[in-house]
C-alpha cells in the first residue's frame, strides 16, 4: 500500500525519478550553509551541471513528454531550491522559448547544448518598472532596414532589465524582451535571441550587467539587472514562430494585437508555472516530512511530568500538521493532473494552436496554491519545531524563501488568481447567473442536499455562487473605467474567491475521482480530512449564506478531529508516500538529531563533512590566503583572535566528525 501511495504521488516516469534521485547521492548535493555568495552560487552552477551531465532531460523533452522536465524540477526541488530555479530558467523559460519560437537549423547548436550547459541562458522579460505589467516594458529592437539588424536599447532606468535569472555570472545568451519598432511604428513586444557573453564569459560590447546582490533565500541564483546599449543582432535573431519581419522591414504576424501577441510570446511562463509548482510542493514534502519526523522523536512533557511524551500525540501539534499533511497530497495530486493535462496538449499542438482554456486556468491556479500553501507548512512547521526550527541546516529558511520567491515569479500570485477569475468569468452565461441568483434565497433547499460527509458537493456550491455573485456585479458595470473601478478597487476579495474556490473545487474532485479509483481506506481518509478542512476554511461564508448551520460547524469540528488523529496514527505509511528516499533527508531533526549534537563533534551547524565544494583547489588557496592575512594582523586586532565566532568559514567546517 505505502509504494501504492509513492506511486501515485511521484506520478510519472518513475525509473527516471529513481536515476534523477540517484544522482543526487553526489557529494557535492550535500548541503552546505555558511558560504559567501560566491561560493553559493559557484556550488549550485555545480550541482546543476552534475545533474544535467547525467543526461535526465532535454530541451527536446517538451516535444515529447514535458513531464520528465517537471519531474526534474521536483526532485531538485527536494534538495536546493537555487539549483531548481537555475533549471527552470535554463530549461524552461530560455530553453523552452527558444524550441517554441526559434527551432531553426541556426539555433539547433544552441538548443542541443542547453540541455549539457555548454550554452547557458537567461530570459530578460522584467524590467525595474515594469513586472507583473511587463506588456508596457520600455526596451526597444528597432529595425535597421540598411544592415538587415535589430538594434536592442535600454532609454531608461526604469527599463532595465530586473532580476535575471542566471545572468550575473553564467549565461552566453539572453531572451530579450523588447518593443519591436519598425519604421517608428510599434508591433508590440517580442522575443529576441541575444548574445550577452562569449564562450569565455567575456561580456559583450553594449551590454552592462550588473549583480542584485544578496537576497532573502536561494542565494545560489545569480540574478542580474540587463541593460542594452544599441546592441545589434541579425535579423535571424527575431523569435519567430508567429510574428516574421523580411527584409525590407514588412511586419507580418498570424497573431492579431498587441496584446495577444505579447500573452503569446510569453506562454513559456505557464510550463514555468508548472515547473515552479513542482518544485515547491517538493521542498513543502521534504519540511513536512522533517516537521513531523521531529514531531516524533521530540519528547515533551507527559502526564507524570516527565520529558517522555513525543510531541506528536499532542492535539495541537496533530491539528496544526495534519491538515498540512492532507493540503499536501490534495495538491500534488492535483499538480500531477494539470501536468498530465499538459502534457497531453502540448505533445498534441504546435505553437501556433492555442492552449486550451482549461489548461490555461489550470496552471494558473495550481502555482498560487502550492507556494501558498508551502510558504504555510514551512512557517507553522518552522513554529512546531521550536528553536531547531530556527536553524538553517534544518532547512525552514531554505522553504519560506523559496517559497515566497515562487509566489512572486512566473507571475504574482494574487495578479495569476485575477486571470482566472477573468477567464471563468468570461464563460459564464446568463442563465446560469439567473439559476443560482434565485437558489441563493432558498438556503433550506441546499442544506437538505448538502451534508457534511460530501464536501465536494459543498464546495461546487460555493464555486458556482461566488462566480454567479462577481458575474452579477460585473454585468452591472459598464465601460472600460467603471470596469477597472470596480475590478481593481472595490471586489478584488470577490476576484480572488472565485479563483480560489475553482481551484480547491478543481484538487478536490480531481482527489476524489483517484480515491475512488485507488480504493484506499488511507487516501479516504486523507481526502476526508482535506474536504474538511476546506469547508471550515470557508466557514463564515457558508454560515452567511445559510448553507451551514451551528450543529453542522460541531460536527464539522469533530470529524476534523477525529481526522487528525486518525492520520497521526498512520504517519509511517503517509511519510513514506512521500518517497523521499534517506540520502535526501538532510535536515538533522528528521534523523539522529542527539547524535549530531554530540559534545565531540563541533558541527557548527553543518551537515556534510568533507564536502568536495570545500576540498576544491579554489577552497584550499582561499583557506591559505585567509590564513596568510590572519597571520599578518596585528596582535590588537580583535578579529584575529581564535575564539570560534571569529573563524574564517573553512576554518570553522574542519572540525566537523561524521555527517548525520
Ligand atoms: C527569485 C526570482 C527570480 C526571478 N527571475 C526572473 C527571470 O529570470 N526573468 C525575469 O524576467 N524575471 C524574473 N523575476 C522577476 C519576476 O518575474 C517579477 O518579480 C514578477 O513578475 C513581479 O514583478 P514585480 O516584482 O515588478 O512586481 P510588481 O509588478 O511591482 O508587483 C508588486 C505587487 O503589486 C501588486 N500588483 C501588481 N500588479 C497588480 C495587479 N494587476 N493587480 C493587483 N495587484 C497587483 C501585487 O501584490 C504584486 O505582488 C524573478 C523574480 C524572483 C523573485
Amino acid at each position: 500500500m505505502t509504494s501504492q501511495l509513492s506511486h501515485l504521488l511521484e506520478n510519472d516516469n518513475h525509473e527516471l525519478r529513481v536515476k534523477m534521485k540517484q544522482t543526487l547521492k553526489d557529494p557535492v548535493f550535500k548541503p552546505l550553509y555558511n558560504l559567501s555568495l560566491d561560493e553559493e552560487r559557484e556550488l549550485a552552477y555545480q550541482r546543476l551541471k552534475k545533474f544535467l551531465e547525467e543526461g535526465h532531460v532535454s530541451v527536446y523533452d517538451f516535444q515529447t513528454d514535458p513531464r520528465r522536465i517537471f519531474a526534474a524540477h521536483e526532485i531538485l526541488g527536494l534538495c536546493d531550491g537555487s539549483v531548481a530555479t537555475k533549471l527552470t530558467v535554463q530549461m524552461n523559460l530560455f530553453g523552452g522559448t527558444l524550441l517554441k519560437f526559434g527551432d531553426k537549423p541556426s539555433f539547433k547548436p544552441i538548443l542541443d547544448n542547453i540541455s549539457v550547459l555548454e550554452d547557458v541562458g537567461c530570459f530578460g522579460l522584467t524590467e525595474l518598472g515594469y513586472g507583473n505589467n511587463a506588456v508596457e516594458m520600455e526596451t526597444t529592437a528597432t529595425f535597421d532596414e540598411k544592415t538587415d539588424e535589430f538594434i536592442i536599447h535600454s532609454p531608461s532606468t526604469l527599463s532595465q532589465k530586473y532580476w535575471i535569472t542566471n545572468g550575473y555570472c553564467h549565461a552566453h545568451w539572453a531572451i530579450v524582451f523588447a518593443q519591436l519598432i519598425i519604421k517608428g511604428e510599434s508591433y508590440g513586444v517580442h522575443g529576441f535571441l541575444v548574445p550577452i557573453r562569449d564562450k569565455k564569459l567575456k561580456v559583450k560590447p553594449g551590454v552592462t550587467i550588473q549583480d542584485m546582490g544578496y537576497k532573502i533565500g536561494l542565494n545560489g541564483v545569480d540574478n542580474a539587472r540587463l541593460w542594452f546599449n544599441q546592441v545589434r543582432v541579425p535579423r535571424e535573431n527575431l523569435l519567430d514562430a508567429f510574428s516574421q519581419v523580411n527584409k525590407n522591414g514588412e511586419f507580418s504576424s498570424s497573431i492579431k494585437g498587441k496584446r495577444s501577441r505579447f500573452i503569446k510570446m510569453a506562454d513559456q511562463l505557464l510550463s514555468g508555472r508548472v515547473c515552479i509548482a513542482s518544485m515547491t510542493i517538493a521542498a513543502c514534502r521534504s519540511t513536512l516530512y522533517n516537521t513531523i519526523r521531529y514531531s516524533q522523536s521530540r519528547l515533551g512533557v507527559n502526564s507524570d511530568g516527565t520529558s517522555s511524551a513525543p510531541l506528536m500525540v499532542y492535539q495541537l501539534q496533530q491539528k496544526a500538521l495534519m491538515p498540512l499533511l492532507a493540503e499536501t497530497y490534495a495538491l500534488t495530486l492535483g499538480l500531477n493532473k494539470v501536468k498530465n493535462n499538459f502534457a497531453q496538449l502540448q505533445t498534441e499542438q504546435n505553437a501556433e494552436k492555442e492552449t486550451s482554456k482549461d489548461l490555461i486556468k489550470m496552471c494558473c491556479v495550481i502555482k498560487p496554491m502550492v507556494t501558498w500553501h508551502s510558504e504555510n507548512t514551512a512557517t507553522i512547521g518552522r513554529e512546531r519545531c521550536g528553536g531547531q526550527g530556527y536553524l538553517a541546516c534544518n532547512r525552514f529558511g531554505e522553504a519560506i524563501a523559496g517559497a515566497h520567491a515562487g509566489i512572486t515569479a512566473e507571475g504574482d500570485n494574487s495578479v495569476l488568481m485575477q486571470k482566472v477569475a477573468k477567464e471563468l468569468l468570461e464563460e459564464t452565461t446568463v442563465q446560469e447567473i439567473i439559476k443560482e441568483t434565485s437558489l441563493s434565497f432558498v438556503p433550506g433547499a441546499i442544506t437538505r442536499l448538502v451534508s457534511l460527509s460530501k464536501p465536494l458537493s459543498l464546495v461546487k456550491i460555493r464555486e458556482k455562487r461566488v462566480l454567479s455573485k462577481l458575474a452579477l456585479k460585473m454585468q452591472k458595470a459598464k465601460g472600460k473605467e467603471e470596469i477597472f473601478q470596480r475590478w481593481m478597487t472595490e471586489e478584488s476579495d470577490l476576484v480572488q474567491d472565485v479563483a480560489l474556490s475553482y481551484g480547491e473545487r478543481f484538487v478536490l474532485e480531481n482527489f476524489s475521482h483517484i480515491c475512488k479509483d485507488q480504493n484506499n481506506p488511507l487516501l479516504e481518509k486523507v481526502y476526508d480530512l482535506y474536504g474538511a478542512v476546506l469547508i471550515k476554511k470557508h466557514l463564515s461564508w457558508y454560515l452567511q449564506e445559510g448553507i451551514l448551520n451551528s450543529s453542522s460547524v460541531k460536527k464539522l469540528e469533530a470529524k476534523i478531529a477525529k481526522g487528525c488523529k486518525e492520520l497521526g496514527e498512520r504517519l509511517e505509511e503517509l511519510l513514506e508516500g512521500f518517497g523521499i528516499p534517506s540520502h535526501l533527508v538532510y535536515a538533522p531533526i528528521a534523523k539522529d538529531w542527539q547524535t549530531f549534537n554530540d559534545k565531540e563533534d563541533d558541527n557548527v551547524g553543518e551537515v556534510s563533512k568533507d564536502h568536495p565544494f570545500i576540498k576544491s583547489e579554489k577552497k584550499e588557496e582561499k583557506v591559505k590566503k585567509e590564513k596568510t592575512e590572519a597571520a599578518e594582523k596585528p596582535s590588537t586586532d580583535k578579529k584575529s583572535s581564535t575564539t570560534k565566532k571569529a573563524k574564517t568559514k573553512a576554518e570553522a567546517k574542519a572540525p566537523v566528525k561524521e555527517p548525520v
